[in-house]
């Protein structure tokens, strides 16, 4: 089973990637969102967001914003932050370092972002060193689960109930995996962290 809290060696591998923004005095949360924009999940995350004023980051598919320009605007204009999730949601494991990096140039014609997530978390030491001269390399504490079939939103609020600390980052995603659990999901992750007096923010983009 994949780990809803990121292992910790991570941090040692990964030496300046951004698992987790603690903030003295201050219990934060950032919710984060990858692989769309799509119409099939978008619209809903985005509509609970805004009934919740809350705002988060999106992590894109560049393809996913070539198709849907519009969506990526509404991302966009109603205040989120977002970053670059490559251009065809490359695996970094199964790609040379120029290809990883070609990709993620590709996308970043479209997401013009200094924020960069690895998909799947998966990226060579060789990859994160070079994106990493260009971009904030964001990875995440608290994975939700909401991607894989087996876990129902009370499973995924439950993981996240568990783990979420102050200054967690938690991933979320805005794909057609989750699109029949996400609202439910979503609303009451948000119901839970403000009750819990978190404030939830975008991670900033400067
Ligand atoms: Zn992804």
């Amino acid at each position: 089973m994949p780990l809803a809290r990121i292992p910790k060696v991570a941090e040692v591998l990964y030496p300046g990637g951004v698992f987790r923004i603690p903030e003295k005095e201050k219990k934060t949360v950032y919710l984060t969102f990858d692989d769309g924009p799509i119409p099939e999940a978008t619209p809903i995350v985005l509509d609970i967001l805004k009934q919740h004023n809350v705002k988060a980051t999106f992590f894109c598919v560049g393809e996913n914003v070539q198709k849907n320009p519009q969506l990526f605007n509404r991302i966009t204009n109603e205040g989120h932050s977002f970053g670059n999730h490559t251009f065809n949601h490359m695996d970094g494991w199964k790609n040379s370092v120029n290809e990883y990096a070609d990709n993620t140039k590709l996308c970043a014609g479209v997401v013009r972002s200094n924020l960069f997530r690895p998909p799947y978390g998966r990226i060579t030491l060789k990859q994160f060193r070079k994106l990493k001269k260009e971009y904030k390399m964001v990875f995440w504490d608290v994975l939700s689960m909401d991607y894989d079939k087996e876990y129902s939103a009370e499973d995924c609020l439950l993981l996240i109930k568990k783990y979420t600390r102050p200054g967690s980052i938690i991933v979320f995603h805005d794909s057609l995996k989750t699109k029949d659990k996400i609202a439910e999901l979503l609303a009451k992750s948000i119901d839970f962290l403000k009750a819990e007096g978190y404030d939830l923010e975008a991670i900033p983009m400067a």
